[in-house]
């Protein structure tokens, strides 16, 4: 054979592989069959390397087992989860019901993409009552999003009454579980259909790696979400899932060390003075605790407060001044982060006067005795605006 032919024939894929810790990384758009009648078997085979080869398989059953379900896909982001499994169950003429809370880029695809494809959408107070809320859909409700605790504010759905309530009348549910991340609570054992969740966040925990999944109970849902990727072309990178795989090993010790700090701040920060009001529902005497206590085996970093009112420009005071906390957006990494919430909440449909400017703050894994003196830091700054 000519050079360039041994070029193209060298460095094939090994038959055997030493066995390490983890999943090869094993890369592939087109995947080798053993013979032609396999070619057409998608039953048997995986025939192209869109479906996820090693490291995405183990990634898929590794989540299957902690979110207790039948499958699990995954998307190349937490938005794209969320996007993926809504395309996946709706059509032209359904309507959806959505929590006022919901992660902000949610709402502009059910704003911007559903709608535009005939589908109704409508938002839920998020502390409406499962009864009323499910009273009030509608013959073409096809399904609930729920997102608890939710974006910014925290406030909390009953996930089990809810569930109970739609499937009754054949609604789907789908709850946004990045806060819990698929450890502190299983929504599937609750009842809910679809539980998505942002892996981006504290699965992947280094805030360097985009993915997301959306998991279920029930074969014929999880043929849905399958047809669905399959329908959108959606990939991800090996090495991203087995990032995730990473991430996934030492879950549990950072939200049980991250959770622990965030409430050892939430309960010092409600005896300052500039503090009107901790959003921390694992806080007791926080709003929503009653139901957190019932359903969740732990809390995560992420939490806000309501400052009382300051002079204009004591929020970004407070920011500026803090040197431990990143101002930045995501969360669920080992480093702390806080952002001002106010401009965010002007697009919900049942605003509430919180009483004062929310702020959010993630807690990391510095030590909280340091996070503590850089908020004081910020405080002060805050007062002296
Ligand atoms: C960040 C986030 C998402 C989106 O995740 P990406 O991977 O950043 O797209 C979805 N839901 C919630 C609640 C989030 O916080």
């Amino acid at each position: 054979m000519a050079e360039e032919t041994r070029l193209i024939r060298a460095g094939a894929a090994p038959k055997s592989l030493a066995k390490t810790v983890g999943p090869p990384i094993q890369k592939g758009s087109t995947v080798l069959l053993p013979n032609a009648e396999a070619l057409y078997d998608d039953e048997g085979f995986i025939t192209y390397g869109r479906q996820g080869l090693a490291a995405h398989d183990a990634l898929r059953d590794a989540l299957c087992g902690m979110e207790g379900a039948e499958g699990v896909c995954l998307y190349p982001s937490g938005l794209a989860a969320l996007t993926g499994a809504m395309l996946a169950v709706l059509k032209a003429g359904d309507e959806v019901l959505v929590t006022d809370t919901i992660y902000k880029p949610t709402r502009r695809f059910c704003d911007h993409v559903l709608k535009r494809f005939g589908i109704g959408v409508r938002y839920f107070d998020p502390r409406e009552s499962p009864e009323d809320l499910v009273a009030g859909a509608g013959a073409a409700t096809r399904l609930i999003v729920m997102e608890s605790p939710g974006s910014l504010s925290f406030e909390m759905q009953d996930l089990a009454a809810v569930a109970r309530l739609a499937r009754a009348r054949g609604i789907l549910t789908l709850a946004d579980n990045t806060w819990g991340a698929g450890y502190l609570i299983k929504p599937l054992a609750q009842g809910v259909d679809i539980s998505v969740q942002a892996l981006t966040k504290y699965v992947g925990g280094h805030s360097d790696v985009f993915m997301g999944s959306a998991a279920a109970s029930d074969p014929t849902l999880v043929g849905q979400l399958e047809n669905g990727i399959t329908h959108l072309g959606w990939a991800v990178a090996p090495e991203d899932a087995y990032q995730m795989l990473r991430g996934l090993r030492t879950l549990p010790v950072r939200l049980a060390r991250q959770g622990k700090s965030g409430l050892a701040i939430a309960a010092w920060l409600r005896e300052q003075p500039e503090v009107a009001e901790i959003l921390h529902p694992a806080l007791p005497g926080c709003p929503d605790h009653d139901l957190w206590a019932r359903d969740y085996v732990g809390a995560c970093g992420l939490f806000g407060f309501v400052f009382k009112p300051g002079a204009d420009g004591a929020v970004n005071a407070f920011l500026d001044a803090l040197d431990l906390f990143g101002l930045g957006f995501s969360w669920g990494g080992f480093e702390s982060l806080a952002i001002s919430c106010d401009p965010q909440l002007h697009t919900r449909k049942h605003r509430r006067d919180y009483g004062g400017p929310l702020m959010r703050l993630h807690i990391g894994l510095e030590n909280a005795e340091d996070l503590i003196a850089d908020l004081r830091k910020g405080l002060d700054a805050f007062r002296s605006a």
